[in-house]
């Protein structure tokens, strides 16, 4: 077993409210320096920065997994990892299709930029990512893990795009078995939420420019081997408290 030190909720410059110089290399190069094993990347309703940010990611020796935050119906984010490369893209191209089209207004929303593993950027993403998409939240769960990944919803003690605001309860219907919380959450969150009891939580930093990255890690998670498989076994496994 290895403790990896983790953080599973980051932006790049393909979110239209990350900053432009927020390029997938450059968040793996400083989450590395920072002391992280582990990272993923969630843009907003796409994968079409991982195969950069893994590359990235391994020439700086940490593990990289794919990832995205995703929109549903309701207006809740929810996070979604694999294991692999070609599953996320596949879930990326079946949400793209899920979105209304809408044009990106860049002025009024920001860029939004595929890059290179270099951080040049390759070309923009006309579609606005940050709709809602037209999956609901009780589909999310299926969708990602019959793509072998793990789907938990994000930021629940947030008011805005959370599942306990926007929704007002949790329901273990949806399938998700446990979820994230931001940084500034307080310890005693949950104390006051019945319906989340023993529910695992884990902290994402949700950084969206350079300023928001950790100085240091806050939470480690013990997992087999570092990969990207080893770590979302190690979610699933997270003991109830
Ligand atoms: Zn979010
Ligand atoms: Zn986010």
């Amino acid at each position: 077993m290895k403790d990896c030190a983790f953080d599973l909720h980051i932006h790049s410059a393909l979110s239209p409210c990350a900053e432009d110089s927020s390029t997938p290399d450059v968040m793996a190069g400083l989450f590395a320096l920072s002391g992280f094993d582990v990272i993923a990347l969630t843009d907003h309703n796409s994968c079409g920065n991982c195969a950069a940010f893994l590359r990235a990611c391994e020439h700086y020796g940490i593990l990289g997994i794919p990832g995205m935050e995703l929109n549903t119906s309701e207006e809740v984010h929810v996070v979604c990892l694999f294991p692999e490369l070609a599953a996320a893209e596949d879930f990326s191209e079946y949400v793209y299709s899920k979105l209304p089209d809408i044009k990106n207004r860049s002025r009024i929303f920001g860029n939004q930029i595929y890059c290179s593993e270099s951080g040049q950027p390759l070309r923009e993403e006309e579609k606005l990512l940050i709709s809602a998409t037209e999956i609901g939240i009780y589909e999310v769960s299926d969708l990602v893990e019959e793509r072998c990944g793990i789907a938990y919803p994000a930021h629940i003690d947030r008011q805005a795009n959370s599942l306990l605001y926007n929704l007002g309860f949790w329901d273990g219907g949806m399938g998700f078995e446990i979820a994230e919380i931001s940084m500034r959450c307080p310890d005693d969150f949950a104390d006051s939420r019945p319906d989340i009891e023993g529910l695992p939580l884990i902290r994402g930093s949700d950084a969206h420019r350079m300023e928001q990255i950790p100085e240091k890690p806050l939470q480690h998670l013990p997992v087999e081997e570092l990969s990207a498989q080893a770590v979302i076994d190690a979610l699933r496994h997270l003991k109830k408290t």
